[in-house]
């Protein structure tokens, strides 16, 4: 079962997670601040990150997701916010950060959230996911942009063009009153 590290600075919501992510079967380690996640993810090595944004220390969730990158480059980070403003999606997809999870939420959010993030983590390396298409190409220099499945869009994925550098974000965009299309859009 995955390792998760819950970095959160209120006391009751730290336990809260903690408790409901043990009942799930994972393996569960909580830190109040960026500094102490950092120390206790050498020895634990966690799987997934669960961070909340605003950490009143020195070092907020984008941070500490960017620090253990560099020991763990697998990690995969979910960030727990109140405001996810247009610049903080800004800031985590170019993290990497795999999800959201806006507050208030229920717990089965955190559980769905956990759970796509373990699942993502434990993927065989190359793996092509059978819902991956091409959506286009670069606006810049026409180079065809990388396979994308719909779980990208979810996450905000974000990457460069291979031959110009031109940044670009997976978004699902509304496609009829019930459906979402997957897009790319360009990230100044
Ligand atoms: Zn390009």
């Amino acid at each position: 079962m995955a390792k998760v590290l819950v970095v959160d600075d209120e006391p009751d919501y730290r336990s809260q997670l903690k408790s409901l992510l043990t009942a799930e079967g994972y393996q569960v380690e909580t830190a109040e601040d960026g500094v102490r996640a950092i120390e206790l993810a050498r020895a634990f090595r966690p799987d997934v990150l669960v961070a909340d944004w605003m950490l009143r220390s020195s070092r907020h969730g984008i941070q500490v997701c960017e620090s253990l990158r560099h020991t763990l480059p697998s990690l995969v980070t979910i960030l727990i916010t109140g405001y996810p403003t247009e610049q903080l999606r800004a800031d985590a997809a170019r993290a990497a950060v795999f999800a959201f999870l806006e507050k208030p939420f229920e717990a089965d959010e955190l559980r769905d959230a956990v759970r796509r993030a373990a699942d993502y983590g434990a993927r065989p390396a190359g793996a092509v996911d059978p819902a991956a298409r091409r959506i286009g190409h670069c606006s810049e220099c026409g180079t065809p942009l990388p396979l994308l499945r719909p779980a990208d869009g979810e996450m905000g994925q974000s990457w460069a063009c291979a031959f110009c550098g031109n940044t670009y974000r997976a978004v699902l965009e509304p496609d009829g009153p019930n459906e979402l299309r997957l897009n790319v859009r360009a990230i100044d």
